[in-house]
């Protein structure tokens, strides 16, 4: 193992082949964060195109816009 700084926070880290640090990396994991960062660069996508770029279950994008997390998206979206 070596210590490498985290690509993300700079923070040394003890690196098992991975360039974030233990913190970062489960940031990066967080369904939340993921759509929020695709949501980033693909402003206006629809819950069929978060989910297929995501990986994310439907429902799990849903539960977050039905909580008013993802103010981006178009209302109508949640609908159906
Ligand atoms: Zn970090």
């Amino acid at each position: 193992m070596a210590l490498i700084n985290c690509k993300k926070c700079g923070k040394l880290f003890e690196s098992e082949n991975n360039i974030l640090c233990k913190r970062c990396s489960e940031e990066l994991d967080n369904p939340y964060t993921k759509i929020k960062n695709y949501l980033y660069y693909h402003r206006g996508a629809n819950l069929m195109q978060i989910a297929e770029a995501t990986g994310i279950s439907r429902s799990l994008i849903l539960k977050f816009m039905r909580e008013g997390k993802l103010e981006t998206m178009n209302k109508k979206e949640t609908d159906f």
